[in-house]
């Protein structure tokens, strides 16, 4: 391993306030709690886990000190599990599945899982090597948890892989979304540095439609898998956007994460619009950063919200305000051109839209203003579709349309992650995205298999 890699896994000093607020389990929290499980036959977890990590196995591991087994356990079927351990929504998944739920408490998966992998990143483990060389060539277009999975498995198959990714480190949005008091950026680090070692190229600041077209990747690689995530925090579409104060929650965030933090918010009320995961993010990190008051404004109500419960639950304990049913329609500035107040409008549910959600509507009458010194806009992601157009794909308002396996409507392109996620099919995860990846690098190699059982 190289110097410079050896630096990826070094554990950065973050200030206190955005240190990873959940606690490991010790050595001996986590032997006991190991032996808590029934090791269940036909363990329902497995089942629950959208990777099918054999939890009970792993478990077993750790319980019999055997931690190095037992992240490769993890690893083997999730290649972004040492991530998952923090971020997935556990008690919707495996711990919502344990037979324990019915008796005690569920065994702490989660907890155990980040135990074991942890184990692995501080004692600098290569789990994986990679798989004799089949001479067939892939090229992947984005290094976040989907394109990673997709890599790896690729690799230990024997195929020669290159990453291509915009931004300056792969990872995605485990790299530069989520905030580091939930994934530290070193553990996403430790992931992709797992891919490179075997072999992985990863073309770092390289765009694909920018720095490097469709057509080149179709040209020089015998298979593409687009995994590029999706895009920015689209626009409001209201007055007032462009003012010095409105943020982008994903870059709001990533600001966090990779530059010195900023004084700017310190006792200032900040309000973020939206309701999801990223929502919760950024006014959680607003408080971190010392934000006097923090709204989330959301035109539906807490039923319809999409952020994940525990997240809800650490918002609150921030000290993050909810306000249902509110829509802004205006942000108002100052003289030279601040945000200074935010004017917005009551709502009420309606009749079910397409997508059977009852639709907010406006209340007549009902607008009201609030001071502010900051909007976080947290209404969703736009979608690469300028990307998709160049590759000719078929979509639907930029989600690539894919078969079962993965395939888009180019037999040369398998796409998976957030990019095929579409409104209504569950919640875009990075365990999903990772299990995405696999199905996907499984999808081009059946086509080999294939080809040697009709030769
Ligand atoms: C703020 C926030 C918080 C979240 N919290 C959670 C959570 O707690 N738990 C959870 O399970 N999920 C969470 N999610 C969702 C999760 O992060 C995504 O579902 C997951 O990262 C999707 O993985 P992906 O690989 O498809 O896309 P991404 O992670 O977005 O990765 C895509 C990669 O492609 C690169 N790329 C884009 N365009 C190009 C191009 N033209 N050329 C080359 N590279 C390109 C990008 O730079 C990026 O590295 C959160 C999302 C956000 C935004
Ligand atoms: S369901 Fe619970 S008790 Fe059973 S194997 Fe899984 S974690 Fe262990």
């Amino acid at each position: 391993m190289g110097k410079s890699e050896k630096l990826h896994i070094s554990l950065t000093k973050l200030p206190k306030n955005f240190q990873e607020v959940h606690p490991a389990l010790s050595d001996r929290e986590a032997v006991e709690e190991a032996n808590r499980c029934l090791y269940c036959y036909d363990a329902p977890c497995i089942q629950a886990c959208p990777t099918g990590i054999d939890i009970p196995t792993f478990i077993k591991k750790i319980a019999s000190g055997n931690v190095k087994g037992s992240a490769r356990t993890i690893m083997t079927a999730n290649p972004v599990g040492a991530s998952c351990a923090r971020v997935c929504p556990t008690e919707e998944l495996c711990e919502g599945a344990c037979v324990l739920n019915h008796s005690t408490k569920p065994i702490m998966i989660g907890d155990l899982q980040r135990y074991a992998t942890d184990w692995a990143i501080k004692n600098d483990q290569v789990l994986f090597r990679k798989g004799q060389s089949n001479g067939k060539s892939v090229a992947i277009v984005g290094g976040g948890p989907a394109g990673l999975s997709a890599a790896r498995e690729l690799a230990l198959l024997g195929y020669d892989v290159t990453i291509f990714e915009a931004s300056p480190t792969a990872g995605g949005l485990n790299t530069f979304g989520i905030v580091s008091f939930r994934l530290p950026q070193e553990i996403s680090y430790w992931e992709v540095d797992q891919v490179k070692r075997l072999d992985v190229r990863i073309r770092t600041n390289t765009a694909v439609g920018k720095d490097v077209s469709a057509d080149e990747l179709l040209d020089s690689f015998d298979h593409v898998v687009l995994a590029a995530g999706m895009g920015q925090v689209p626009d409001l579409g209201i007055d007032g956007e462009e003012l010095d104060g409105v943020y982008d929650a994903i870059e709001f965030v990533k600001d966090t994460k990779t530059k010195p933090l900023s004084n700017d918010l310190v006792g200032k009320n900040v309000v973020v619009i939206g309701a999801g995961n990223t929502a919760i993010d950024g006014a959680t990190c607003s408080v971190r950063l010392g934000a006097g008051n923090v709204k989330i404004l959301y035109r539906r109500t807490q039923e319809e919200m999409s952020a994940y419960d525990f997240e809800y639950e650490f918002a609150k304990q921030d000290g993050v305000e909810f306000r249902w049913l509110t829509q802004p329609v205006k942000i108002h500035g100052d003289k030279n051109g601040r945000v200074k107040a935010i004017e917005c409008i009551k709502m009420e549910l309606g009749e079910p839209g397409a997508d059977g959600r009852r639709r907010p509507v406006p209340v007549e009458g009902s607008n009201f203003t609030l001071p502010v010194d900051a909007v976080i806009k947290a209404i969703g992601q736009t979608r690469h579709q300028s990307l998709i157009d160049q590759f000719n794909l078929e979509h639907i308002d930029g989600v690539v349309q894919i078969s079962e396996t993965y395939l888009t409507s180019n037999p040369k392109v398998f796409a998976c992650g957030d990019i095929v996620f579409g409104k209504g099919k569950g919640e875009a995860m990075v365990v999903t995205a990772a299990q995405q990846g696999k199905q996907a690098a499984y999808a081009i190699h059946s086509q080999y298999i294939e080809e040697t059982v009709t030769a």
